[in-house]
């Protein structure tokens, strides 16, 4: 190679570093090719030990399942994953955390061995804009996600990951985070809500445990208006939840099992339709009421 030859190809070194560092972006952020767009989930959890039993509302998460092409990975929104900063599960193996108290020891057996996925939690870093998400690798799946996830897909043969809630964040930047994982449904992840619209742990009626369907009046109206917001589109009323009046202050007496819904909302396209299920009350403050958009 001659001089002038020579020099000319270390200037395309710079060129190549480029192109190379691209591909290299690229890669990361194309952990799963483009597929047809899949639905969302909002879901309310309610009791863990819907994790082991058999009643209508794990029936009725299972019929959804199966109305859902199945999915690359899941990622899911739960409430009982709050931080201070925004972060994402990227650990090769997830642990089953059994994060609840007072429960049969059984509950405390199961495990969900489903794979993390390393290179979704680093491509939901890369989409997100509105924050810096953080890797992390210490928590793992929480019963917010696995207590529903396990009956959706019992074989855990799917790649989940989990995205926490920043406490320390408003209603409205939770909702706008949501929106940005949008690409992620066009890659064939489930995205999936976990919280309750009603959850009101203070004010469970303990004598009504075994009662089906029994909500307190203002349970019911809370849960009534939240779907009439749903099924209107009206996503500001529900940002704004807290001016909503005394029943939903009564349902929504701390944000962790709301937010999640907003997340879910957030993915909706103009157009797309809900599918509201599960829709009961359970133990008078709870509301088991979950959606399925798309
Ligand atoms: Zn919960």
């Amino acid at each position: 190679m001659n001089r002038k030859k020579f020099i000319k190809s270390l200037s395309l070194i710079p060129f190549i570093f480029t192109a190379m560092n691209l591909n290299k972006l690229n890669k990361i952020a194309d952990s799963y090719k483009s597929s047809e767009k899949l639905p969302v989930l909002f879901v309310g959890h309610g009791s863990p030990m819907n994790a082991i039993e058999e009643n209508e509302f794990v029936t009725g998460w299972r019929d959804i399942g199966k109305t859902i092409p199945k999915p690359n990975a899941i990622l899911c929104i739960s409430a009982h994953w709050e931080t201070r900063g925004t972060f994402v599960t990227a650990m090769e193996k997830p642990k089953t955390i059994h994060d609840f108290g007072g429960f049969p020891a059984e509950l405390y057996e199961v495990q969900y061995p489903a794979p993390g996925d390393p290179e979704l939690a680093k491509e939901t870093k890369t989409i997100v804009k509105i924050t810096q998400v953080g890797l992390d690798d210490k928590w793992g799946l929480d019963h917010g996600c696995w207590s529903v996830v396990k009956h959706l897909y019992p074989a855990a043969d799917i790649p989940v990951i989990q995205l926490s809630l920043n406490y320390f964040q408003s209603p409205q930047y939770h909702y706008d985070l949501g929106r940005e994982l949008s690409l992620l449904r066009k890659k064939g992840i489930l995205i999936i809500g976990s919280g309750n619209i009603v959850h009101n742990l203070s004010l469970v009626a303990w004598d009504k445990m075994e009662e089906p369907g029994f909500g307190y009046d203002w349970a019911i109206e809370a849960n009534e208006k939240v779907k009439k917001f749903i099924l209107s589109n009206d996503h500001k009323s529900l940002i704004d939840y807290k001016k909503q009046g005394r029943a939903l202050s009564l349902a929504v007496p701390t944000a962790d099992h709301f937010l999640p819904l907003l997340y879910s909302l957030a993915l909706k396209e103009e157009n797309e339709k809900i599918e509201i299920f599960n829709d009961k009350a359970v133990a008078g403050s709870l509301t088991m009421t979950s959606i399925k958009i798309g």
